[in-house]
């Protein structure tokens, strides 16, 4: 098979490197088209917006009566979740627990903006510690295994204890920093997007490359929290950046001026590891642009121009010296020689396709919650 030949969409700056992206005539991609058709007619941010904003607010707080809080934020220093806690306190009135997972990769200035975010709205925050250890085992496993898929250990870990704190704490509304302004255009999964987190491919992957056992580390299979903890259990996650106003650039001018939080160059660069993974190994490696995605949301939700985000990709948001320092700080980090790195960076690439899962199943679920309206980002 001949491989398809090179085509960037003719409204955002999504290409042929996602596989399966399907063009219209007018040369738009199904991301565009995805966003015009299903998102934009269903995401108010005017005078609708604000009236099922005070709605959520009253039910949240009517749930949170006589408790210590009403619901719990999952908060990682980034624009999104702390733009989050501003609003469910200062828009919603409500009385948030503020929760941080620190897996050992928190850059300065994430620390920095989640303590004075604290500070700032006067709010309790619970920081809960990966254990070191198992977390550099599980994320050198999932670098040996080859796949795309390297911010799954990270990611896994932050909502995995979020959703079991959560549901410890009998809290039933779980607020996330999940917006449609920044991140309606969701990569492919071929991209290192897989759909949730999978015990499946995590213990398979483990049990393969692994060295010890993971008895701390929180892991919770998409099945609990989408079935045990949502469905029956009615834990309810929230949305409320959907339902405001939420501009990046005011976002975060509003942050800085009434907080002193600061902005980051790039979303994800609150983890250092994440940064380094989606500016470095994924492009480098796999020919993976998740900037791409990110800016794609940005152009279609009109707060960057096509040929500003064509300028921003055409060069790696950090500059080569740094890129190689960071190389070299990944690898000490994870004890492991810049050679074992750049071995495991040259070595044959891999899909989840390589190991046990359950993708099918997830896929269902997913294809599902489209149909019923749940879920209104686009995927295959
Ligand atoms: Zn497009």
């Amino acid at each position: 098979m001949s491989p398809r030949p090179y085509q960037i969409c003719a409204n955002c700056v999504m290409d042929t490197s996602d596989p399966h992206i399907v063009f219209d005539e007018r040369g738009w991609c199904d991301y565009c088209n995805n966003f015009e058709f299903t998102i934009r007619p269903n995401w108010h941010t005017d005078q609708r917006g604000e009236d099922a904003l005070k709605l959520l607010a009253d039910k949240i707080r009517k749930e949170g009566k006589g408790k210590d809080f009403d619901c719990i934020i999952g908060l990682s220093g980034g624009l999104d979740s702390s733009y989050a806690a501003y609003v469910v306190k200062e828009k919603m009135g409500l009385r948030p627990l503020l929760f941080h997972v620190d897996a050992g990769w928190n850059t300065d200035q994430a620390v920095g903006n989640i303590e004075k975010l604290v500070d700032g709205l006067g709010l309790d925050l619970y920081t809960e510690v990966i254990n070191w250890e198992e977390m550099k085992d599980l994320q050198v496993a999932f670098l040996r295994s080859q796949i795309p898929d390297q911010d799954l250990p990270q990611d896994a870990a932050f909502f995995s204890a979020l959703y079991k704190f959560g549901h410890k704490q009998k809290i039933k509304y779980v607020i996330t920093g999940s917006n449609f302004s920044t991140e309606c255009c969701r990569e492919p999964e071929e991209w290192g997007g897989y759909l949730g987190i999978d015990k499946l491919l995590f213990k398979d992957i483990h049990s393969r490359f692994g060295k010890r056992s993971l008895e701390s580390f929180p892991l919770v299979d998409i099945l609990v929290y989408k079935g045990l903890y949502q469905k029956i259990l009615g834990m309810e996650i929230a949305k409320p950046l959907n339902l405001v106003s939420f501009v990046k650039k005011d976002a975060e001018e509003k942050l800085e001026s009434r907080f002193g939080w600061q902005r980051f160059q790039h979303k994800h660069h609150e983890s250092r590891f994440t940064r380094f993974y989606e500016d470095y190994w994924l492009p480098r490696k796999f020919g993976f642009h998740k900037r791409r995605a990110h800016f794609s949301s940005l152009i279609m939700t009109e707060q960057m121009t096509r040929d500003q985000a064509l300028e921003r990709i055409s060069h790696p948001e950090m500059d080569e010296h740094f890129l190689q320092q960071e190389f070299e700080y990944v690898a000490n980090k994870l004890d492991l020689t810049v050679n074992e790195l750049q071995e495991i960076f040259c070595g044959e690439n891999k899909t989840y396709h390589d190991y046990r899962n359950k993708r099918w199943l997830i896929g269902l679920g997913a294809k599902a919650m489209r149909w019923f309206g749940l879920e209104k980002r686009f995927f295959r």
